[in-house]
Order: C-alpha cells, then sequence, then structure tokens
C-alpha cells in the first residue's frame, strides 16, 4: 500500500480533522477488519473515525411563478446566489430545518411541501435534501448576516452562471422540471 495520510480517507471538508476524538491520537488511513474501505484509524487506541456526509435542507419558494434566492455573504460561494437552507440541527426533521433556515437568513415563515431530490455535494461531505416551499405571509423576505441579498426571480431570469453550488443548480432544474410536469396536466393543480 502506498504512503498516505488521513487526510486521503477524508473528504476536503474533514481535512482538518487530524486527531482521534476519544484519546488525542493521530488519525491514520487504514482498512479496518472487516471493512472495505480506507478509514481514519487511531494510531493509538485503533478507534476509527468516519467522515459520512450531513445533512443539509433546503428550500426552494415559489410564488407567483417565481423562485427565492438569497445572494450568499459567507463562503463557501461568497456572492453568489442559491435558496436558503443549512445544516440540519439535532432533533430537527428536514423540513423543520429548511422551514428554520429560511425564517433565519431570509425573515420569511414558509409552508415546506414535497421533497425535490436529494442532491450529493461529496467535496463539502453533505447530501442536499431540497423541497419545495410557500411563503405563509406577504412581507418582503429580507437579507440577514448570512445573505447580502434576497430577490425573487422568474424562471427564465435565474443566474445560472452565478449560481453557488451544482447542487443549488440541480435542485432548481428539479423544481422547473416539476412544474413543467404539473403545466403538461392541466387537471392536476398541484404536484
Ligand atoms: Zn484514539
Amino acid at each position: 500500500m502506498q504512503a498516505m495520510d488521513a487526510a486521503d480517507s477524508a473528504p476536503a471538508a474533514y481535512a482538518d480533522v487530524r486527531f482521534c476524538a476519544a484519546c488525542g491520537g493521530v488519525l491514520r488511513p487504514d482498512v479496518p477488519p472487516g471493512d472495505d474501505r480506507l478509514r481514519a484509524v487511531c494510531s493509538l487506541c485503533r478507534r476509527v473515525t468516519y467522515f459520512n456526509p450531513r445533512p443539509v435542507a433546503m428550500a426552494v419558494i415559489e410564488r407567483g411563478g417565481r423562485v427565492l434566492l438569497a445572494r450568499r455573504a459567507i463562503e463557501p460561494g461568497y456572492g453568489r446566489w442559491t435558496c436558503p437552507g443549512g445544516f440540519a440541527e439535532l432533533g430537527e426533521t428536514p423540513e423543520q430545518t429548511a422551514e428554520r433556515e429560511t425564517r433565519e437568513e431570509c425573515g420569511l415563515r414558509v409552508r415546506i411541501g414535497a421533497q425535490l431530490g436529494a442532491f450529493a455535494r461529496s467535496s463539502a461531505a453533505v447530501v442536499v435534501l431540497a423541497f419545495r416551499a410557500w411563503p405563509l405571509e406577504r412581507r418582503a423576505p429580507r437579507a440577514s448576516a448570512e445573505t447580502l441579498e434576497v430577490r425573487w426571480f422568474a424562471p427564465d431570469a435565474i443566474p445560472w452562471d452565478q449560481i453557488a453550488f451544482d447542487s443549488t443548480a440541480e435542485a432548481l432544474q428539479a423544481w422547473l422540471a416539476r412544474r413543467r410536469a404539473r403545466r403538461a396536466r392541466p387537471s392536476q393543480r398541484r404536484t
């Protein structure tokens, strides 16, 4: 086996995790007994530190045929557009996460609807769960500490070249596909 360091078994998002949480020993890549891939194994106590994707919930919010996008005031993706969303807190359902993040980032209360899909972004070790959503209030959304600007976009005005993440673009494509499918079946108002 080639010489490697623990980062080889970890995605970039976990590159700074170098020590065992149980004993402080240095993590080294190894294939534990019964496993089939490199893991970060403690050189002292042999405890395995697993690097798994973390769930992010996102709200694709629509009103009058337009979708709400927020321009990020934080890295990664500073200055680029995405839908409100963020990491799930312990004890939350993904729907609750999407609702809370929208309130925090855009000052808007929303009703969370059907899931649009799950979109993996392995470089950040996240899986984005995207939900359709609708505002529960008429007031204009507002920017927060995490957002430079919040704006409604018509489908043909979505700034595709300034979308922060592939997962956001994929979720928006799924939303557009859902809209097209609904229009093709006028008897069904909502999918
Ligand atoms: Zn250890």
